[in-house]
């Protein structure tokens, strides 16, 4: 399966989504890019806040670009409608591509459908389409409808290695984002350094506690990732002392700087990596990507 793009794009085969580990071929890790360490287990990340406009998908689509890029393999899952995610890694989804809705629906295995990712070797995307919108009601009558998406990762992660799985999350609390939550075992908040940037998280982990308690007790608040800082504007420097003074194990040492770039590559269907890799953001979000992979090892890796 392939898809089309821009015709720059190298279009990878869905079939490289092999149960054995791989062996990279040189081009696939550029040599300024660490190789990065693999988890011993597939590390499930829910990016979540249901405040919308916070950087969830751009957090999302660069770091899955920047651990690939460092040799893991990553798939992106977007529970958006939007599909903004499926968007900035370069994948089709206008109206009736298949995706997370058949997945969620239709019971669909993630592997009938992820796309191979022009963005980076060994990063894949499901796809959202605007089809998605309608799941929320569509998953009501559906039985398990909290578990579908935890149930279709189990499967994939029986038959194929996956290093990191993201599942970007639309801005609310509805049935999409707890079946994200129930299938994750990390959250990772991005937080917007500007005003009453911390009161809509104090509802984010209050629904954490409730799923915790009744349907995924494994669940965890692992990282938060400082977005759009600014700093030349003490705003931005007050609002970040205070989440680091909240959460000091928890907040990434990098906080991704507002730019320029980091705005403008979605619209080219490309991560700021790829866009622009000297960019402040596009570095900013490398050395995110080394910190979460770093702080997720033991050393023993998988391979
Ligand atoms: P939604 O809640 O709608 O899903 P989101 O939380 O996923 O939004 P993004 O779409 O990632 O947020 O970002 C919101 C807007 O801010 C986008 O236009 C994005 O390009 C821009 N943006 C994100 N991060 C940065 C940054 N570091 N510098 C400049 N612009 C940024
Ligand atoms: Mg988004």
């Amino acid at each position: 399966m392939t898809q089309s793009a821009t015709p720059r794009r190298v279009s990878y085969q869905t079939d490289e989504f092999e149960p054995a580990p791989v062996e990279l071929p040189d081009e696939a890790v550029p040599r300024e890019t660490p190789v990065l360490p693999a988890p011993d287990a597939p590390r499930i990340i829910v990016i979540a806040n249901q405040k919308g406009g916070v950087g969830k998908t751009t957090t999302a689509v660069n770091l899955a670009a920047g651990l690939a890029g460092g040799g893991l393999r990553v798939l992106v899952i977007d529970l958006d409608p939007q599909g903004n995610a499926s968007t900035a890694l370069g994948i089709d989804h206008q109206e009736g591509v298949a995706g997370t809705y058949e997945v969620l629906i239709d019971g669909a295995p993630i592997d009938r459908h992820v796309k191979a990712s022009p963005e980076a070797r060994g990063l894949w995307v499901l796809p959202a389409t605007i089809d998605l919108a309608g799941a929320e009601i569509a998953l009501v009558d559906v039985p398990g409808r909290e578990s579908r998406l935890l149930r279709a990762i189990d499967r994939l992660i029986a038959r194929h290695r996956v290093d990191y799985i993201f599942i970007d999350c639309p801005p609310s609390l509805g049935l999409l984002t707890l079946n994200a939550l129930v299938a994750a075992r990390e959250l990772l908040v991005p937080i917007q350094c500007e005003y009453y940037a911390l009161e809509g998280v104090s509802q984010l982990l209050r629904t954490i506690d409730l799923v915790k308690g009744s349907m995924n007790d494994r669940l965890k608040l692992s990282t938060i990732v400082l977005t759009m800082f600014d700093a030349r504007t003490r705003l931005s420097t007050q609002v970040a002392n205070e989440v680091r003074t909240h959460f000091p194990a928890e907040t990434l040492t990098t906080a991704i700087p507002r730019s320029v770039r980091v705005s403008e590559a979605p619209s080219y269907g490309q991560t700021v990596i790829a866009y622009h890799r000297a960019s402040a953001g596009a570095r900013a979000y490398l050395a995110a990507a080394e910190e979460i992979a770093r702080r997720g090892a033991t050393g023993k890796g998988r391979r």
